[in-house]
């Protein structure tokens, strides 16, 4: 692709030094649409392979990706300023292929079938959108952006990627893998660029899939609204996780430790409030505090421990806001609560409020960090009352005796609900056990990415309906 070189440069931050030290040419209007057009005429042919040709295809792909893990999780650590979830997010994205494929194979092995009319037989089959667009966000920039492509692959579309200017360095790598799979190279394509190219993508593609912001989101839901294509959105969350009376203090609280503190608490299915019944509430706190003490920065060097910087820099100012405002209303920060500034990095320790409440904005508005306010409640009402109280309803975790935490879970208004574990949904996208799932409230519209039948969010369904009545169907005019 030529570069325009009248476009300027767009520079990159490396969270852990602070320094711009990567920059890359804005794909153009031109080039846009050039790509579209090539991805479009390619597409017919990449569908006619059939399931089974498609998979051989993108498992060639496969062992690129697999031969290329130390150059894309070195890009990914670079794009995070993280090494553990770099490594995680190379092994998922393998183990994705594998799953959609399997999915793939027995969503669209269709038999005819018979109707409830005698002399109808139906036919399922299906249409892949033939671009389907994908933007993506800064936060798991390898894995989100190749989380929805895959499953679009397979079902026969053409799809063009656009992945946050935040943390665009795995770009170079991962296209290098996709070159060496020529078949795949022609109808899978990532674009670099800002929100604008996002934009002039919806009016490109004849789908979307979206992950990122709830206020990116609804700007991208609109559009293509307007443009009539169908557009399925995974958003922002303010998960709760609720600890019951008979729970296990010891598990609730590494499970929580860990849930909220993944990548530094930068995870849309991170745990960001806790509601403790009253009893438990002094005990969970102490053990919290103590577990999420051992909790070490990746810090001088990536290998040191496993909390990384703050990947995206603007991110310190919401965490302090809402530090601040909740420490003006009356919480107490026990532990961390401090941005640092390490080596040129912004980094926080994983930090532990109580006395909080629905008043603040850390139990309201989505941190991404690692903050994990601790509010007591004396009856199962309440809790489930509050962990309601948001406009988010992306996923959960219910914590006490299994039937009573199942319970519990039922009844909380988001689509992933970790029962004696916390953050566990995403682990089981493509999973053929997993059950179906959609996000709540503004935490996304759209199909499910759990359950094998998701896969089929990128097809349009036809029904082929076969008469072989001898006679006059029932409902035709006496003619
Ligand atoms: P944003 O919404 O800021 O950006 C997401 C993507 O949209 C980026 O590629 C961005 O480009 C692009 N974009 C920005 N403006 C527009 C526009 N007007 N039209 C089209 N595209 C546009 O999200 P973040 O990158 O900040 O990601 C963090 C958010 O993502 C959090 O809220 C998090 O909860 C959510 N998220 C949700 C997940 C889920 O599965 N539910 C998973 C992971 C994250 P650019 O960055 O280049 O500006």
């Amino acid at each position: 692709m030529t570069v325009h070189q009248d476009i300027p440069t767009i520079k990159v931050r490396n969270p852990r030094t602070g320094a711009f030290d990567y920059a890359f040419h804005p794909t153009s209007a031109e080039q846009l649409a050039e790509t579209v057009r090539a991805a479009r005429a390619a597409q017919p042919a990449w569908q006619a392979l059939g399931v089974e040709g498609r998979i051989a295809v993108i498992s060639d792909w496969k062992d690129e990706l697999e031969r290329a893990a130390p150059a894309l999780i070195d890009a990914v650590t670079l794009d995070t300023g993280r090494l553990r979830e770099s490594v995680l997010e190379a092994a998922t994205v393998s183990r994705w292929i594998d799953r959609w494929a399997a999915a793939a194979r027995v969503a669209y092995a269709t038999q005819p079938q018979a109707t409830s009319s005698p002399d109808i037989l139906s036919i399922a089959d299906f249409s892949p959108y033939p671009l389907v667009g994908i933007i993506s966000p800064w936060n798991f920039p390898l894995s989100l952006s190749l989380t929805e492509a895959i499953p679009a692959l397979i079902s026969g579309c053409a799809v063009v990627v656009k992945p946050s200017e935040i943390t665009p360095r795995f770009v170079a790598p991962l296209t290098e893998t996709i070159a060496r799979v020529p078949a795949l190279a022609q109808v899978l394509k990532y674009l670099l660029g800002a929100g604008d190219l996002g934009e002039a993508l919806i009016d490109s593609a004849d789908m979307i899939s979206f992950t990122g912001s709830t206020a990116t989101g609804r700007k991208v839901a609109a559009r293509a609204g307007g443009r009539f294509i169908p557009c399925f959105t995974e958003l922002g969350g303010k998960d709760p996780a609720i600890v019951l009376e008979g729970a296990d203090i010891d598990r609730a609280t590494s499970a929580i430790a860990t849930g909220a503190n993944l990548a530094t608490g930068q995870q849309c299915y991170s745990i960001e409030r806790i509601y403790v019944h009253r009893s438990l509430h002094d005990e969970f706190v102490a053990q919290l505090v103590k577990k999420v003490q051992k909790i070490r920065l990746a810090f001088p060097t990536v290998q040191d421990g496993v909390i990384g910087p703050l990947t995206f820099a603007p991110q310190a100012d919401i965490i302090t806001r809402h530090l601040d405002d909740a420490r003006t209303k009356g919480a107490r920060v026990l532990t961390g609560g401090t941005i640092e500034n390490l080596g040129g990095g912004l980094w926080i320790r994983p930090t532990v409020l109580t006395d909080v409440d629905h008043s603040m904005q850390i139990m309201r508005e989505e941190s991404f960090g690692p903050l994990m306010p601790v509010m007591a409640f004396d009856t199962l009402d309440q809790a489930v009352e509050l962990a309601n109280d948001t406009p988010y309803g992306l996923s959960g975790a219910v914590f006490g005796p299994e039937d009573q935490a199942i319970a519990v879970a039922r009844r909380i208004d988001a689509g992933g609900i970790s029962v004696n574990d916390a953050g566990i949904a995403p682990f089981f996208i493509a999973d053929a056990s997993a059950a179906e799932k959609t996000s709540f409230k503004c935490s996304g519209l759209g199909g499910s990415r759990l359950g094998p039948d998701s896969i089929k969010r990128f097809v349009r369904k036809r029904a082929v309906l076969v008469s072989r009545a001898k006679g006059a169907s029932p409902w035709w005019f006496d003619v």
